[in-house]
């Protein structure tokens, strides 16, 4: 599969040493994330808090450990699963919070998905307003999707 072949082939820079690096991987701030920033660890993906909070008390991201632009369908799955699991705890003090689509991401060339809760005083309110998203109600159980110009109304049945 090309998406293996992809992977290894980054992995294998990613693991060499600075010096050794492409520029890409080189300068990548999520390859460049230290071990002591992350918060877990999966087989194959690593969560941690981002670097600018923009107003929340939390603000995580899933990456995965390969500096890889694309995935496969089974794989995103696996990363919302792990990252709903995770942010059920780390989102605990809050009701609703939402995992965003990389409309906005800095990092477009590492595969990643940010979640933060939904306070309305943060900094970025307005562009998460402007950003399809995923929101979990941890009161509820529900998952809704929430895309630009429109209230988080239609439940996405998550029945597996
Ligand atoms: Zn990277």
């Amino acid at each position: 599969m090309e998406i293996l072949a992809l992977s290894w082939d980054k992995h294998s820079i990613s693991g060499a040493t600075i010096a050794g690096s492409t520029q890409a991987v080189g300068f990548c701030p999520l390859c460049r994330i230290s071990q002591g920033e992350v918060l877990a660890e999966f087989q194959r993906w690593k969560l941690a808090r981002t670097k600018t909070m923009k107003g929340h008390r939390e603000r995580l991201m899933l990456f995965h450990k390969d500096h890889v632009k694309t995935l496969d369908e089974g794989s995103i799955g696996e990363a919302y699963l792990l990252l709903m699991k995770a942010g059920s705890k780390f989102f605990s003090y809050t009701d609703k919070w939402a995992i965003f689509e990389p409309v906005y991401a800095t990092v477009p060339d590492h595969w990643h998905r940010v979640a933060s809760d939904l306070d309305k005083n943060a900094e970025d309110h307005a562009q998460i307003l402007k950003t399809p998203r995923m929101i979990i109600d941890n009161c509820q159980g529900t998952l809704s999707r929430a895309y630009p110009g429109d209230e988080p109304v239609e439940p996405a049945a998550k029945s597996r």
